[in-house]
């Protein structure tokens, strides 16, 4: 039921998405001349770090001078990071994210670690004396010091979870990213389902309240790269009740509410909000400012669903039904309940993907046309 795939969907996870590198503390500036190894003011040394990606396993090649080779620590750090301790100050120099061939000097300065991230899903944590790196669904490794030149090299095995992604989607589906200016919404509450004492559905280890929680933080992430304003309902595991939550989405306003649900069958639904579950009490037969809402909320729901429809292998189902957050609301409003994390892997790869399918649902919803 459980895997190391899966185990990747926790809170810290969000972390390792960012799309961007990030640079908490220290100094990052790039280097462009080769000074691999070489002792720099005979105190610091430099570790070039090579990477190089096979289909199962990444392997990291750290090159520096033989003493730091032959002291150096290899050791798993939690889930999924590498420690790797040279035992004596030591800087790095890692290839760029957007131009691998060239390589950006990193260094942690009075005690500060500067956390970098390669690549999607690897990230380099640089300490005085050495690294961690955290590589999305590390499964294990096996550290090997060669010589001529010098060097530490570290393969990194993936599990399957990521290799098996690709189960989830159609070969020749059409995953791209709308524009920003493709996406006629520009403010949205995101919503992720269920928080502290309510766990939502459970999964082996896994439960939805913590999934949901997790892909509205990286959906939201998404929304504001493309210049999107967006609040989230909850930003931790918080008991918040429905009427809490409607509270909150009617105070804001926004042009949509997607509320993020994990179901516990193997296929992706879009729920709007049944046209006559708006009746409120005394009101006939319907509030007309709320039925232009459900207008809109409809046809969000079957774009999602329909670029869902286009890109995963599983169902894809669209409904309308009386969801009670939904009915609290004034604005436009969607409920997705993804596919059960026990049938569909959530890799870093599908989780981008889904948010491409949901981004391109509302960016269709408002043109009438899937946008690729
Ligand atoms: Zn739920």
């Amino acid at each position: 039921m459980t895997s190391p795939g899966r185990a990747l969907f926790s809170c810290a996870s969000v972390l390792l998405l960012a799309l961007q590198f990030f640079l908490l503390s220290g100094t990052v500036r790039t280097d462009a001349a080769d000074n691999a190894g070489r002792n720099q003011a005979g105190r610091m040394s430099t570790a070039t770090l090579r990477i190089g990606k096979h289909a199962n396993y990444l392997r990291l090649v750290f090159e520096t001078p033989e003493q730091y080779v032959q002291r150096a620590s290899v050791s798993l750090n939690g889930a999924n990071a590498i420690k790797v301790d040279f035992q004596s100050p030591v800087s790095f120099r890692v290839p760029q994210k957007e131009a691998p061939k060239s390589f950006v000097k990193l260094e942690a300065e009075a005690s500060k670690s500067v956390v970098y991230e390669i690549d999607r899903g690897l990230k380099i944590t640089v300490e005085a004396n050495g690294c961690t790196i955290s590589i999305d669904n590390l499964d294990d490794i096996n550290v090997s010091k060669l010589a001529s030149p010098s060097r530490l090299v570290i393969d990194a095995y993936i599990s399957q979870a990521t290799t098996a992604g690709s189960e989830n989607f159609s070969a020749e589906a059409q995953i791209t990213a709308p524009d920003a200016s493709d996406i006629k919404v520009e403010s949205f509450v995101i919503d992720a389902g269920h928080g502290g004492y309510e766990s939502g559905v459970r999964f082996g280890k896994t439960v939805e309240k913590d999934l949901a929680l997790s892909f509205a933080k990286e959906f939201s992430g998404a929304l504001l790269k493309k210049g999107k304003k967006v609040t989230l309902t909850r930003k931790g595991d918080q008991t918040l009740s429905l009427k809490d939550r409607a509270r909150l989405v009617n105070k804001k306003s926004p042009d949509l509410l997607v509320s993020i649900h994990v179901s516990s069958r193997d296929e992706f639904s879009a729920y709007s909000l049944c046209r006559t579950c708006i009746k409120a009490p005394g009101e006939t037969p319907v509030n007309p400012a709320k039925s232009i809402g459900v207008d809109r909320s409809e046809a969000v729901a079957q774009a999602i669903a329909q670029s869902a429809k286009g890109a995963l292998k599983i169902s894809v189902r669209t409904e309308k039904l009386p969801l009670r957050l939904l009915s609290y609301v004034h604005v436009p409003a969607v409920l997705i309940e993804l596919p059960s994390p026990d049938k569909f892997s959530y890799d870093a790869k599908s989780r981008e993907r889904l948010i491409v399918i949901l981004l391109q649902g509302i960016a269709y919803s408002a043109t009438g046309q899937v946008g690729a």
